[in-house]
């Protein structure tokens, strides 16, 4: 009866065609409408476009120590995808639900909104609340949106479970995500000269070899035990570009880096040295030659993970409504680490499985979504 009613809010959710590049609007008001017709306070946020909206929501008294159940209503395009039925109608076939965003992740969602009845009563416990946010899959927008005006307000939530799809196994920690662009300008010249340019791909080469120096520094740096794989915080150069012939100066590059950090002690890290060495190496260098010559870095995205901790109350509470008793570590980033860095307990429990997400024909099972129906549903009894 539950899961019947929870198939048709996700056939219901997968109809919206809320992909990342357009307005996640009229999912979010269904969503809404869903909440408020179960007594929730809903806010409905929207974002300086007027295209996007966050929405977060309450059942129960507004007090400390509530359980925010998260989730993302943007989904990952089609384009180029060779799907065997329309992916923005949900259709059933051998025990499995498919379309867009069944597992990532409409179909957590439609097992929140398919429980709310007794998600009202485990309210009396304590407060529970939703976060369903625009545009995680392009970088986490919204929910850093979301995270900064929740850090402001009297009222702290203490525990949130992210419903990412983990095939219901236990995570309580992701890798972070920091993706930088860096500029290089230099001063270009006859390749017969060099002294009197500045060669921008040289300058890049150099700042990228600091970036392997810092690679080695961060195997020092990991901590003994440490559960992701690899263990460490990791480097990636993506691109470099620049430079225009053999025997031209270099006036221009461009460079393109990642960093998957385990921790925001890592982050800072990376981030102060290979700063230091910009302002205190590079550049002092480069001027000393052409006064117009830079470096400017932007910052494409920069979310922080998920840190396992040894105390986790969020994960202890999902063990408990689950039967588990093991977590892992996911590779893939998740919106965990921004509830965890304003102070929250985060984990990440949800079903289908991350091997169907942002593919043609995406599934989520009936046995999948019974296990996520269950463990919800085991809040309403659940103490502590
Ligand atoms: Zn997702």
């Amino acid at each position: 009866m539950r899961l019947d009613t929870t198939r048709a809010i996700l056939s219901d959710l997968i109809g919206f065609p809320s992909v990342s590049s357009d307005t996640n609007l009229p999912i979010i008001h269904y969503i809404a409408d869903r909440l408020e017709a179960a007594g929730a306070a809903v806010e409905v946020m929207m974002d300086p476009s007027g295209h996007k909206a966050n929405l977060f929501a309450t059942l129960g008294e507004a007090r400390d120590g509530g359980l925010v159940l998260s989730g993302h209503s943007d989904v990952v395009p089609v384009t180029d995808q060779d799907w065997t039925s329309d992916p923005f109608t949900m259709t059933e076939r051998d025990g499995k639900l498919y379309g867009r965003g069944a597992c990532d992740m409409k179909g957590f969602i439609a097992a929140c909104l398919g429980s709310l009845d007794l998600l009202a009563e485990a309210a009396r416990t304590r407060p529970i609340h939703f976060a369903f946010t625009h545009d995680e899959e392009v970088g986490c927008l919204g929910a850093q949106e979301l995270v900064k005006i929740l850090a402001k307000r009297p009222v702290k939530p203490a525990l949130c479970i992210i419903g990412e799809p983990t095939s219901m196994q236990v995570f309580d920690g992701n890798k972070g995500c920091c993706e930088y662009t860096v500029r290089f300008e230099g001063r270009p010249g006859h390749s017969s000269a060099p002294d009197k340019g500045v060669n921008a791909v040289e300058y890049a080469v150099r700042y990228i070899n600091r970036l392997f120096e810092l690679r080695a520094e961060l195997v020092k740096r990991c901590p003994e035990g440490s559960r992701f794989d690899p263990p460490q915080t990791t480097l990636n150069i993506g691109a470099l570009r620049g430079g225009i012939s053999h025997n031209v100066i270099a006036p221009r590059a461009e460079l393109n880096w990642e960093m998957r950090p385990i921790n925001e002690a890592d982050m800072r890290f990376v981030k102060e040295e290979i700063a230091s060495f910009v302002e205190d190496t590079l550049l002092p260098e480069m001027r000393a030659i052409a006064p117009e010559a830079g470096i400017s870095t932007e910052t494409i995205g920069e979310v922080v993970g998920l840190e396992p901790m040894d105390e986790n109350a969020a994960r202890d509470l999902v063990f408990a409504l689950t039967g588990q008793n093991h977590a892992g570590c996911v590779a893939f980033n998740t919106e965990a680490g921004l509830f965890q860095s304003i102070g929250m307990d985060a984990v990440i429990c949800g079903p289908g499985s991350i091997e169907q997400a942002h593919k043609a024909d995406e599934f989520v099972s009936l046995d999948q979504m019974s296990q996520a129906l269950a463990m919800i549903g085991r809040l309403a009894s659940a103490r502590s």
